[in-house]
């Protein structure tokens, strides 16, 4: 008979749970050289989970001399593309066979509800890291038209090393983003997970080194700030990809700059504009679409909805509806599938927040929410919370990262469309309308990466290029696109 996974399944799952603490460097699990580690926190109930090795430089170090010596060995960049995608597809069936411990490390580490991390954010990584396996033997290069006495052909080469910084609010998804395409083109990567969240990238670790990928090709070493900024000033590594916040990807650019003008790709915040105008198809869907844009994964997602632009003649019968949809965002117990969402990823983040409510008390109208539950003792669990408010107050203007929304009115299309661009923040938005000009004009005038049309978040896949305009970064992540940013073009001009 199957086994019910229940609360009380997960629960006894993860008192069994093994957690690697090590970090992974030249194919091998390692301790840092003087033994230092920093302690791992579940934000469900605030537990130890580890102690994790914490990698300073000489780390750092020995990791960015082992990727350099196996992209240099050729044991990898030089494979014929089919026997990359086929070790890249045998790490993915090694971590579809692990899914259900990965999804569980996932939640323990991060407080995400388990119904999410088992059905979502670990199958995506998955995807994700297929999809690039895929991918890596059907590109092509070029043959432009030029003197018919020359032959000449445009290529792609891989950078070499690449360092991927990532965040806490998806850790393995958004380590995939970045590790497949580059380990497809034929790079070594060195994964920086956050010190909030590194478990589920050191456990793939060991079974990359399962699915034979040659030693060196990809190391994870565990650690702070401090370890991220080494990477970014280190002058052996040809390329960074980050995910994080504007202020720490500053830094990075900068610190590049300073050293060896490694190439910096930055997917950083949003403050991402939902716009419902008075003739949306379906006022409950947009409802049930707008309180899911800003409270799943407890509002800490970089493509949130969390300004929700509303047109003046249909406002109250909007937020009716939406303060309804709402109530589905309670936070629960997140080793109970039944959640929909869980705590917050820590105490800091948490006051963070909580310090944001309290400004929103102050300079705007709270319609729902604005407490703390007690969920689990020892957790981070916050109620789903609306204000009304203008455009010009700050937790209208500025990231929150957990579960609020601003909700502003307007009047015409044309205000809609420059409040939503009127933030230095170009992410994503969404547009709510059943009328194909105004659709149109909208998708043309919303400064983002990502439009969406009369849905929200829909169609996250590999397929579409995912990124920012202006201050939410440059470079897309998924899509081929993805390739342009681990790879050199290199033009080769032949007289015949
Ligand atoms: P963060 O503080 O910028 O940290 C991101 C990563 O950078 C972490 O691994 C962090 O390590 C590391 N780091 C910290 N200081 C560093 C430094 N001086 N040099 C190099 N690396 C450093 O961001 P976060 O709080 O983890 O994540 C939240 C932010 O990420 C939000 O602003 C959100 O919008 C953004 N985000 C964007 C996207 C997107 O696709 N655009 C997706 C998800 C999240 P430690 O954690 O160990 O300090
Ligand atoms: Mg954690």
């Amino acid at each position: 008979m199957p086994q019910l996974k229940d609360a009380a399944y997960w629960r006894a799952q993860s008192t069994d749970l093994l957690v690697e603490a090590r970090a992974f460097i030249a194919g091998a699990y390692v301790g840092a050289s003087d033994g230092e580690t920093f302690a791992v926190h579940s934000p469900i109930d605030g537990r130890e989970l580890a102690q994790v090795a914490l990698c300073r430089g000489p780390e750092v170090d020995r990791a960015v001399a082992a990727a350099r010596g196996a992209f240099q060995g050729g044991g990898w960049a030089e494979l014929m593309p089919r026997q990359r995608k086929a070790a890249l597809l045998r790490w993915a069936a090694l971590m579809r066979a692990h899914a259900e411990e990965l999804a569980l490390l996932e939640t323990l580490d991060t407080g995400k509800p388990i119904g999410d991390t088992t059905a979502v954010d670990i199958p995506s990584a998955i995807y994700c890291l297929e999809w690039f396996a895929e991918l890596v033997d059907k590109v092509a290069g070029e043959v432009p038209a030029c003197d018919p006495q020359f032959l000449g052909t445009v290529t792609r080469e891989p950078v070499g090393v690449v360092a991927a910084i990532v965040p806490w609010n998806y850790p393995l998804l958004m380590a995939a983003w970045k590790f497949a395409p580059a380990l497809a083109a034929g790079n070594s990567v060195i994964l920086k997970p956050s010190e909030k969240s590194p478990l589920s990238a050191l456990r793939i670790a060991g079974l990359a080194r399962e699915a034979g990928i040659p030693e060196g090709v990809f190391n994870v070493v565990p650690g702070d700030g401090e370890t991220g900024r080494l990477l970014s000033l280190h002058p052996h590594i040809d390329c960074l990809a980050f995910t994080g916040s504007g202020a720490v990807g500053r830094q990075i650019s900068r610190n590049a700059a300073d050293s060896n003008l490694k190439r910096v790709w930055l997917e950083l915040g949003g403050k991402s504009a939902n716009i419902v105008m008075a003739d949306c198809p379906d006022l409950r869907r947009a409802a049930q679409a707008a309180a899911a844009a800003v409270f799943s994964n407890m509002g800490q997602v970089c493509s949130a909805g969390s300004r929700l632009l509303v047109q003046r003649s249909i406002a109250e019968a909007f937020i009716a509806e939406l303060l309804e949809a709402a109530r589905a965002y309670l936070p629960g117990d997140p080793l109970d599938p039944a959640s929909v969402t869980g705590s917050l990823i820590d105490d800091a983040q948490y006051q963070r927040v909580r310090h944001y409510i309290e400004l929103g008390k102050r300079e705007a109208r709270l319609l729902l929410g604005g407490e703390g539950c007690a969920v689990v003792p020892g957790g981070h669990y916050l109620q789903p919370t609306i204000f009304a408010t203008d455009a010009s107050s700050r937790i209208a203007r500025e990231e929150v990262f957990g579960p609020v929304l601003s909700v502003i009115e307007f009047d015409e299309l044309d205000d809609a469309i420059a409040l939503a661009n009127a933030s230095e923040y170009g992410l994503a938005a969404a547009f709510w309308s059943a009328d194909l000009g105004a659709i149109r004009r909208a998708s043309r005038g919303l400064r983002a990466g990502t439009v969406w049309v009369n849905c929200y978040d829909e169609l996250l896949d590999m397929n579409f290029p995912f990124g920012g305009f202006k201050e939410s970064g440059n470079g897309r992540d998924n899509s081929v696109h993805a390739l342009d940013k681990y790879s050199e073009l290199k033009s080769t001009i032949i007289r015949c």
